[in-house]
This record gives C-alpha cells, sequence and structure tokens, in this order.
C-alpha cells in the first residue's frame, strides 16, 4: 500500500504549526527554505506585508506585497491568523491556506516574530511548534546583515538596535538554535520538527491502526 507522504508513519495525523522566528540576519530565512525543499509534507506560510519589496524577492514566494489600505482591509474582513507591526511595516498571516493545510494534515512554517508567534500559540497551543534561532555573536550577525546587502546601512544600524530587543523573546520558544553553521543548524530544526511530528497525540490516526493490528493478530 503506497501512502501519501505527509502520513510519515502510514498513520493519519493532524498537521503542526512550525514557527521559525529570530532577529533579522541570524539565517531564518535560509533555514526555511531549507527546509521546505527538503520536506514534502511542509509548506510555507507566505504572509502579506505592507513593506516594500527588497532587489531578489518575488511577488507571492516572498511576500504578498499590499498597500497599508489593502492590509487594512485585510484585518478589518478577519483575513488574517495573526498580524503585527515589525519595524514600522505591517505583517500578517494568511488564514484560508493555513487551515487548508492543516486540515489536509500538512505541516505549515511560519517566519513571523515573537509577537505573531504569540497570537498564534494562544489560537492553537497544541499545534504550534517554535523556534528560536540566535546568531552566535553580534559580529556574524552585522556581518551577515551586510553580506546580504539587501538593506542601506542606515536600515541596518535600525536592524542591528532592534535585534536585542528581539532575542530577549527567546524564552517565550519551545527550542532555541544557535546558528553557528547552516548545516548544523539545518540538521538540529530538521530533527525538531521529525521529532515532533511523530508525537503521539497527533498521529490521531494510531487508535484504528494498532485496532486493525490486534484484530488480524486474533485472527
Ligand atoms: P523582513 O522584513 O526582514 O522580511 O521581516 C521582518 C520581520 O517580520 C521578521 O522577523 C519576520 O519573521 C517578521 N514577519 C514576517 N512575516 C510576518 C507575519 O506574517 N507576521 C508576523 N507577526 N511577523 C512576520
Amino acid at each position: 500500500m503506497t501512502e501519501p507522504d505527509h502520513s510519515l508513519n502510514g498513520v493519519e495525523r493532524r498537521g503542526l504549526m512550525f514557527v521559525l522566528s529570530s532577529p533579522s540576519g541570524a539565517g531564518k530565512t535560509t533555514l526555511s527554505r531549507m527546509l521546505v525543499a527538503e520536506t514534502p509534507e511542509l509548506q510555507m506560510s507566505v504572509s502579506a506585508t505592507t513593506r516594500p519589496m527588497r532587489p531578489g524577492e518575488v511577488e507571492g514566494r516572498d511576500y504578498d506585497f499590499v498597500d497599508r489600505p489593502k492590509f487594512d482591509a485585510m484585518v478589518a474582513a478577519g483575513e488574517f491568523l495573526e498580524w503585527a507591526n515589525v519595524f514600522d511595516n505591517c505583517y500578517g498571516t494568511p488564514r484560508v491556506p493555513v487551515e487548508a493545510a492543516l486540515s489536509a494534515g500538512r505541516d505549515v512554517l511560519f517566519d513571523i516574530d515573537w509577537q505573531g508567534t504569540e497570537q498564534l500559540r494562544k489560537r492553537a497551543p497544541k499545534d504550534v511548534v517554535s523556534v528560536f534561532i540566535l546568531p552566535p555573536s553580534v559580529q556574524q550577525l552585522e556581518h551577515r546583515l551586510h553580506t546580504r546587502a539587501q538593506d542601506s546601512d542606515a536600515v541596518i544600524r535600525g536592524r542591528m538596535k532592534k535585534a536585542g530587543d528581539e532575542m530577549s523573546h527567546y524564552d517565550d520558544y519551545d527550542y532555541i538554535v544557535i546558528n553557528r553553521n547552516i548545516g548544523l543548524a539545518f540538521e538540529s530544526v530538521r530533527a525538531i520538527l521529525r521529532a515532533e511530528q511523530l508525537r503521539r497525540d497527533r498521529q490521531v490516526g494510531l487508535a484504528s491502526f494498532v485496532s486493525a493490528m490486534r484484530q488480524q493478530l486474533e485472527r
């Protein structure tokens, strides 16, 4: 019998909400892309944002880029699972694609800040698994922000200033990964996801799976 990829154990399971947060420049975007590329049952949640598109970004892949009136209308219509103001721009997670993925037993990856994580956790405490990525040092953080070459020096200075505040929220998260080496950090994040997928209470098909085997054994 061929099982769908997302069932993992061959048993029906409930999808989980996998959140990666970090100060910008800690490697979260790279880790998210690697994880999605290697995990067929995981889909990325694409947020809406009012911030301008950066060079190299693609509409619909990195974000849904919207203006402020459109964002406000989406908030008013209840289209977001969570939304927050980050670095003076608005960011929000559209509800419909997430609910569709979870109900199909797929997992959803969120690259959102601590405010969004808190909102998701309040809504669905059992379904959220949160990971905070820390940079190995301030020097590395600054270096990564500069080599990314997406932001002006003034923006980078602003982001460095805010990194300290963002980091202070590490203790709201379930797991902490320090990204000294992208390969090792990726292995850690992947191990966390796999272990959480295998939690007994997420494998909702276990009772019938085991009872079918027991019936066969009793025959
Ligand atoms: P950036 O502008 O660098 O893409 O993202 C800035 C921050 O906004 C990052 O910490 C990112 O995780 C966060 N962010 C992106 N999308 C969302 C979202 O939909 N909701 C929340 N709360 N934060 C988001």
